[in-house]
């Protein structure tokens, strides 16, 4: 059974002293739970302060995007080398950066392979909008998004990648996707595409979060279902209690999941 990954994406908030505080907050209840992995991702400013506190903690750190060249002129980019001097883990492709900041299933490809290239494990997102949804298009945007922006990527590769599907929608909106329509499309969609590139077992191994809007009390209903391996969660993330409240669904989840195996 795969292990559950539910990782904290900040955005832009919290200063350099506020996430501190909160990963010294977040430690102690989350270092006592073996059976999740976790990770947060703060703004770049705050990645270092949050690294140091995190050095020899099982909780990951990682950067919210990245360029994809090594060096030169690219003003306000961070390139992979520089973020994997201090992090485990990249997010690309957020809805955020493709609606806000003009990102492309060309541009997600890259920053994946560069990410990879650095030793960095990769979240991935990938999501429709709600126009897309509403016209039936979910399948086709997120078949699209995964067959661009995992180009190219062998399945050795796919071992250090994670998918998000985060339906755009459902992004701080307080409007979660059923856990039967968001398990519909990592089960029935996501997977099989996984499967097709990489093969039965690595697609099987790979975990598929899901995000937005997820909170302390639908957190449980989702990680309940078969496909839904974590999530990737935003604003419940900035609160140490409605974060760990989470990862101890997740971890609740998978001592049910695994007595009911035995
Ligand atoms: C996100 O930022 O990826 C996200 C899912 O946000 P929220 O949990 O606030 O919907």
């Amino acid at each position: 059974m795969r292990k559950f990954f539910v990782a904290g994406n900040w955005k832009m908030n919290k200063t350099i002293a506020e996430s501190r505080a909160l990963v010294q907050a977040l430690l102690p209840d989350l270092e006592a739970i073996d059976n999740v992995d976790t990770a947060v991702c703060p703004s770049y400013l705050a990645v270092p302060a949050v690294a140091e506190l995190c050095l020899g903690a099982e909780l990951k750190v990682g950067a919210q995007n990245v360029h994809w060249e090594e060096s030169g002129a690219f003003t306000g980019a961070v390139s992979p080398q520089m973020v994997s001097e201090v992090c485990d883990l990249v997010i690309v492709g957020h809805s955020e950066r493709r609606q806000l900041f003009g990102e492309t299933d060309e541009t997600v490809n890259k920053r994946l392979k560069a990410g990879l290239a650095a030793g960095l494990e990769v979240i991935v997102c990938i999501g429709e909008t709600l126009e897309e949804n509403e016209a039936g298009q979910t399948e086709a945007v997120v078949t699209r998004q995964l067959g661009e922006g995992l180009a190219g990527i062998s399945e050795t590769q796919a071992a250090s990648i994670t998918i998000a599907y985060e339906p755009v929608w459902a992004i701080g909106t307080g409007r979660a996707a059923t856990p039967e329509d968001a398990n519909h499309v990592h089960k029935d969609v996501i997977r099989p595409l996984l499967k097709k590139q990489f093969g039965q077992s690595r697609a099987e191994a790979m975990r598929i979060q899901y995000g937005g809007s997820i909170k302390p009390d639908n957190a449980a209903e989702l990680f309940a279902m078969s496909d839904i391996d974590g999530g990737l969660v935003g604003g419940a993330s900035l609160k140490a209690d409605s974060f760990v409240a989470i990862v101890k669904a997740a971890s609740m989840v998978d001592i049910i999941k695994k007595e009911s195996e035995a």
